[in-house]
């Protein structure tokens, strides 16, 4: 594990400071996993620890959520020499365009970047049984403390336990520090 945050701090993926999280809570740490998927090397050693703990687990195909999982899906695909497809959003759910195809039957692992509900991860499971898929894993880059458990192995690198707070409980409110909102929301509808 600390070799791995190693990786997230060579890169500055751990912000400090007052950030608006996705949802809508404030907090004084945000990860922005952007950092990490801008280093290609980087991701190609982090993808690596997943296939380490993967290897006993039989893999037709990787899928992940668009934005965050796209690149992460590629790489973790590429190691594998499986194919590697990405989930979007269509008028707010989660689907396959681009003739992407999951076969009924197919071993399916879900990758995505950040966990903080895991919301869009159990999207991507239901679509993926929705098909006949099975999903076999799901790997993350980080848990932000969030208790969250798909019912198969599951795999974050890095789990962090970010504090956040309501508008109006928040001490960096209290003491006026100017806010930042580094999601990617806009990118998600
Ligand atoms: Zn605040």
């Amino acid at each position: 594990m600390t070799e791995i945050r190693k990786y997230f701090d060579e890169v500055g993926a751990v912000l400090s400071g007052h950030f608006q999280l996705t949802s809508g809570r404030h907090s004084d740490t945000y990860i922005q996993c952007a950092r990490v998927l801008e280093n290609p090397n980087v991701t190609e050693k982090l993808a690596e620890y997943w296939c380490q703990l993967l290897s006993n687990i039989e893999v037709d195909l990787v899928i992940g959520p668009a934005v965050g999982g796209i690149i992460l899906s590629y790489e973790l695909g590429r190691q594998m020499k499986k194919k590697a497809i990405f989930a979007e959003r269509e008028d707010g759910k989660l689907t396959l365009r681009r003739s992407f195809q999951i076969e009924p039957g197919e071993k399916v692992v879900v990758v995505e970047d950040v966990v903080t509900t895991g919301g869009s991860v159990w999207e991507t499971m239901e679509l993926v049984k929705e098909k006949g898929g099975e999903v076999v894993a799901v790997c993350t880059l980080v848990d932000r403390g969030s208790n969250f458990n798909p019912g198969v192995p599951y795999f974050p690198l890095l789990k962090v336990q970010v504090d956040s707070f309501t508008k109006e409980q928040c001490p960096l409110c209290q003491k006026g520090v100017p806010i930042t909102a580094p999601g990617s929301r806009g990118l998600k509808k």
